[in-house]
C-alpha cells in the first residue's frame, strides 16, 4: 500500500517504521528543512521519552470515551518494544527515562538511520496545503508537490510551540473531512499572575507543593518564580485544567506551600525568634526561604522587612505564617501556544477506530500524535502517546 504521512515528528516516525516493516511503500512529508525538530528540544535537549509510572491518571482527553482503550498495558508494551528495537539504553532518573547518551539528537539519528534502512521516502521543505479524496485515492498537494496515495496519516502535531513547524494544519484537514475538533488549549504551560510583586521574586526557584484550589490536585517539585508569574514542572502539570477553566471564564486560583517540610510554621518561627530575638524576619527565615521571595511576600502583605518576629502584631504573624505555607494566588492567564509544550483538545477520539486510529468518517484516513485529543503530563507521557498512536496506525497498514 502507498502511504503518505504528513508531518515528520516523532509520531510520524513510529507510524512509518511500523508500516514499512509490513512492506508498505511509505513517504513522510515534512514542511521544515529537517525532520524531528521538536524532538531535539524535548527534556531540555536530553529527551525524556518514557516514564516508569504508567498510571492512567497521567493521560488526559476531553473526548467522551474510556482512555484505557488506548493507554493500556498491551499498548504500552508495544512502546517499550519499539524502543528496545531501536537499541535504546535508558538512563533512569526518578522514574523518568532518557537515552543513556542524554542527547536527544542520538534518538533522531537512530530513527533516521532505521527509516532510511527500511526504504522510507523522506521529503522535506514541503508544506502540505491540501488533501483531497478523489475516488479511492488521496491527492496530497503541497508547494511544488503533488502525488496520490492509498492511505494518508495526519501526524502534524498541535498548535503548541509553532517555532518547530506546528500550525494546527491537521485540525483543518480533520475538520474539512467532517471531524469534530475538541477545543484546543495550551497545556504544560507557564501561568500568569498579577500580584505586582513578580519583578521582585523573578529568578527565584523553590521546592514547594502547589495546589489547584478548584480541582484540589497537588503537585510537589521545583517552582520557578518569574517576572510574569510561575513556571516549573509542578506548575505545568496543573496548567491543563487551569487553562481550560480560564478559557471558560471560571476564576482560577492556586495555593503554594513554600515550606512543605514544616508541620507548624508558627511554632517554628516562635522558637527561632527565641533563639535569635534581634534578627529581622528576612534574616530569621533565610535558612529555609529565599530572601528575595520573602521580601516579595512581605511587600504583598505590607509588613516591614525591618521588623523582627517579636515586633509583629499577632495578625501580621498569622498572615505571614499563612503566606509561607498557603500562599493563595489568582491565575489571570497562561502563556500562549508559542510557549506551551503541548495542547489539550484535538481530533475527537470518538470519531476514530481506537485500534487503528482510522477515521470512522473517511476510510484510509488516520491520525496519530498530538493532533489527537489525547495529552499527557510532563515526564515522557507525550512522547509515549506519539509513539503509541504511531505504532497503532502503522500496524493497521
Ligand atoms: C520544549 C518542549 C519540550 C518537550 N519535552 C518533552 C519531553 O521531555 N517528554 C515528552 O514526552 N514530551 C515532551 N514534549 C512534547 C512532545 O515533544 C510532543 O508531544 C511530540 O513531539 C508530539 O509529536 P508529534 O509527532 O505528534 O508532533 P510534532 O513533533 O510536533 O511533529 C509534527 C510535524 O509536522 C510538521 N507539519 C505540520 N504541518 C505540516 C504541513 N502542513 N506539511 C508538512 N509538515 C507539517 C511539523 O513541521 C512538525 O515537524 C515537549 C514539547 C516541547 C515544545
Amino acid at each position: 500500500m502507498k502511504l503518505a504521512i504528513i508531518g515528520g515528528g516523532i509520531s510520524s516516525f513510529a507510524a512509518a517504521i511500523t508500516a514499512a516493516k509490513n512492506n508498505n511503500d511509505v513517504t513522510i512529508i515534512e514542511k521544515n528543512n529537517k525532520v524531528l525538530k521538536k524532538l531535539l528540544l524535548t527534556g531540555n535537549g536530553k529527551c525524556n521519552y518514557f516514564n516508569e509510572d504508567q498510571d492512567i491518571s497521567h493521560y488526559h482527553t476531553n473526548s467522551n470515551m474510556d482512555i484505557e482503550k488506548i493507554i493500556n498495558f498491551q499498548n504500552i508494551t508495544k512502546v517499550k518494544n519499539f524502543w528496545q528495537d531501536l537499541g535504546m539504553i535508558p538512563f533512569i532518573k526518578n522514574g523518568y527515562y532518557y537515552p543513556y547518551s542524554e542527547v536527544a539528537s542520538s534518538i533522531k539519528e537512530t530513527l533516521l538511520f532505521y527509516a532510511t534502512a527500511l526504504g522510507i521516502n523522506i521529503i522535506t521543505d514541503c508544506d502540505v496545503k491540501n488533501i483531497i479524496k478523489e475516488n479511492t485515492k488521496f491527492h496530497v498537494i503541497g508547494a511544488n508537490y503533488s502525488d496520490f496515495f492509498d492511505k494518508v496519516i495526519i501526524a502534524t502535531g498541535s498548535l503548541a510551540y509553532p517555532a518547530t513547524g506546528t500550525t494546527g494544519f491537521g485540525y483543518d484537514v480533520a475538520a474539512d473531512f467532517g471531524h469534530t475538533i475538541n477545543t484546543i488549549n495550551p497545556s504544560l504551560v507557564q501561568l500568569v499572575t498579577n500580584l505586582g510583586i513578580e519583578p521582585k521574586w523573578n529568578g527565584v526557584r523553590s521546592h514547594v507543593v502547589v495546589t489547584d484550589l478548584k480541582s484540589k490536585k497537588k503537585q510537589e517539585g521545583e517552582i520557578q518564580l518569574t517576572s510574569y508569574g510561575i513556571s516549573g514542572i509542578c506548575v505545568f502539570n496543573l496548567s491543563r485544567d487551569i487553562a481550560i477553566g480560564i478559557n471558560n471564564s471560571i476564576k482560577q486560583s492556586i495555593s503554594i506551600n513554600f515550606a512543605p517540610w514544616c508541620k507548624n510554621i508558627m511554632d517554628y518561627l516562635n522558637k527561632m525568634s527565641q533563639n535569635f530575638p534581634k534578627r529581622n524576619i528576612i534574616s530569621l527565615c533565610e535558612i529555609f526561604i529565599n530572601y528575595k521571595l520573602l521580601s516579595a511576600i512581605l511587600q504583598h502583605l505590607k509588613i516591614s522587612e525591618k521588623s523582627s518576629w517579636k515586633e509583629l502584631k499577632t495578625s501580621e504573624k498569622e498572615k505571614l505564617a499563612q503566606s509561607i505555607t498557603n500562599f493563595q494566588i489568582d491565575i489571570v492567564g497562561t502563556k500562549s501556544f508559542e510557549f506551551s509544550q503541548v495542547c489539550s483538545g484535538g481530533v475527537n477520539l470518538e470519531e476514530l477506530n481506537l485500534n487503528t486510529l482510522e477515521s470512522k468518517i473517511v476510510s484510509n484516513l488516520h491520525f496519530c500524535g498530538e493532533v489527537l485529543d489525547l495529552d499527557g503530563d510532563c515526564g515522557g507521557y507525550n512522547i509515549t502517546i506519539a509513539i503509541l498512536t504511531g505504532i497503532l496506525v502503522g500496524e493497521s497498514c
